[in-house]
């Protein structure tokens, strides 16, 4: 046994907003600590294997990675393949995946232990385990693979730690209430320590520990709990270079985020105001100028994470950013929309804006709180084909009391006359059927909503609800009205 710790970032996530912060940022704490902790990102490993078998090889390795430009199937190909082959079948129909899935954690402890993960494989099959391996959780689809991780690395490797961390493992929180103590032990005998997201300080104890060959206590490190310690040093990253190859720029992309929580805070159908309900933002001048004399030094293009820049720090950025180098954020309509807001941030250099569209029916709009107009759109489209800037409008399809007709209607409005009305914008329309997410307000008040929850299971942040039928297939449909 050797005594550092692996952090690994599992598979299925997409890459479409740059590197993932979170293992970036752990990695960073600790190498400022010189502190012994490799970094292992299956997921990019995973998809690296995927875009060379020969039935995906005609995809360009970008194309998961991250271009907005492009469709991104692959991902959603290897997640269907290992739910398929873990045992859950029908893959297509959540509820009857929640069905098998019994809340006593049967189907978690008869996962079929022939089911293998190469990447997984390959790496228990090495001499000399890790003291210690550490999962970075960042999103809720990442959750089973890590607890059939757990299991294969308890088989091979009893001896070590397991450390599960990312502020998705709040959904323990839930765990508590829906399962008694017994099972609760089942499930906590695959890992050590529970580590609750922010916690950089935490993770760098941790190794520290580990690299002393210290005792590590079970629990879960959250708030009010031993050793809590969430991240103080800002949300700079440095760990960037690996994904280099596989971005369809030449350019690395290097992540960087300047708050926390988002400061609108108020839609209904998002977790953010639950799992980072304050929102705290630290200083553009100190978190850009670090990361611009980075990506300035290697060439590459700022990703800035915040989940929402409001258009007075946009702006900031801009001034601040000085066309020194490219970068891409995320805002709402209203802010884009304010006359001369565009402008200016392409002159500080905004190559990419990302907007929460959500959907582009009034009435629904106010009725999820975000409220937006479609004038606000047409703006911000004639300003960015004006100032060559690239949009990505995010949409949710089935939103309570949305018809099909509605849909259909305002999707071919989306990809069919805003090219047509805008022929040199460059924008991606990325589509999504709203989920039902514990936390989101959507699934606190479901009736308020119209929405039936029918299924629920401990180790899923998605709840299985009464979703129209005809969402079912819609992102598949040709775009005809
Ligand atoms: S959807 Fe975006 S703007 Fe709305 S609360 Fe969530 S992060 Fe904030």
């Amino acid at each position: 046994m050797e005594n550092y710790t692996l952090l690994i970032h599992p598979p299925f996530l997409k890459y479409n907003a740059g590197p993932p912060l979170g293992p970036c940022l752990l990695m960073q704490k600790c190498q400022e600590e010189n502190l012994p902790v490799r970094y292992l990102d299956l997921n990019f490993e995973a998809l690296k294997r995927l875009c060379r078998t020969s039935s995906r090889s005609s995809k360009l390795l970008s194309t998961p990675m991250g271009d907005h430009a492009r469709d991104d199937f692959l991902l959603e190909e290897a997640e269907s393949d290992f739910f398929s082959e873990l045992g859950f079948l029908n893959e297509q129909i959540p509820i009857e995946r929640l069905k098998r899935a019994q809340i006593n954690l049967d189907e978690v402890e008869n996962f079929d232990k022939s089911v293998s993960f190469p990447e997984l494989e390959m790496l228990l099959s090495q001499n000399y385990p890790p003291r210690a391996v550490a999962f970075s959780v960042m999103v809720a689809r990442q959750v089973i693979w890590v607890i059939f991780a757990a299991q294969k690395i308890r088989q091979k490797w009893p001896q070590t730690k397991i450390l599960l961390g990312g502020a998705y493992m709040g959904i323990l929180d839930f765990f508590d209430e829906q399962v008694g103590a017994e099972q609760q032990s089942t499930w906590l005998s695959l890992v050590d320590l529970i580590m609750i997201g922010h916690a950089e300080e935490s993770f760098a104890c941790f190794a520290r520990k580990i690299a002393l060959g210290e005792d590590i206590v079970w629990g879960r490190v959250a708030k009010g709990d031993w050793n809590w310690n969430p991240a103080s040093s800002g949300f700079t990253v440095r760990e960037t270079r690996v994904y280099r190859e596989f971005f369809s720029t030449s350019r690395p992309m290097v992540p960087v985020q300047t708050s926390v929580g988002c400061k609108w805070g108020k839609c209904k159908f998002c977790t953010y105001p639950i799992v980072e309900p304050k929102y705290e933002v630290k200083s553009v001048d100190l978190i850009l100028g670090q990361m611009l004399e980075l990506a300035c030094e290697i060439d590459g293009v700022l990703v800035i994470k915040d989940s929402y820049v409001e258009k007075k720090r946009l702006l900031e950025m801009a001034n601040f950013i000085q066309c020194r180098i490219p970068w891409t954020a995320c805002t709402r309509l209203p802010d884009a929309a304010i006359p001369g807001i565009i402008e200016k941030a392409v002159k500080g250099g905004l190559h990419t804006l990302e907007i929460g569209l959500e959907t582009i029916d009034q009435g629904l709009g106010k009725k999820i709180l975000k409220p937006q107009s479609k004038k606000q759109l047409h703006l911000v489209c004639k300003e960015a084909q004006r100032n060559e800037l690239v949009l990505v409008l995010n949409v949710i399809w089935g939103l309570p009391g949305q018809t099909e007709g509605q849909a259909e209607k305002d999707r071919y409005f989306l990809k069919n006359d805003l090219p047509l009305l805008y022929p040199d914008l460059h924008f991606h329309l990325e589509e999504n059927i709203l989920e039902l997410e514990r936390g989101a307000d959507f699934a606190k008040n479901p009736e308020e909503y119209g929405i039936t929850p029918e299924m629920s299971w401990p180790f899923a942040v998605e709840i299985a609800y009464n979703r129209p039928t005809w969402t079912k297939l819609f992102l598949e449909k040709e775009c005809l009205v």
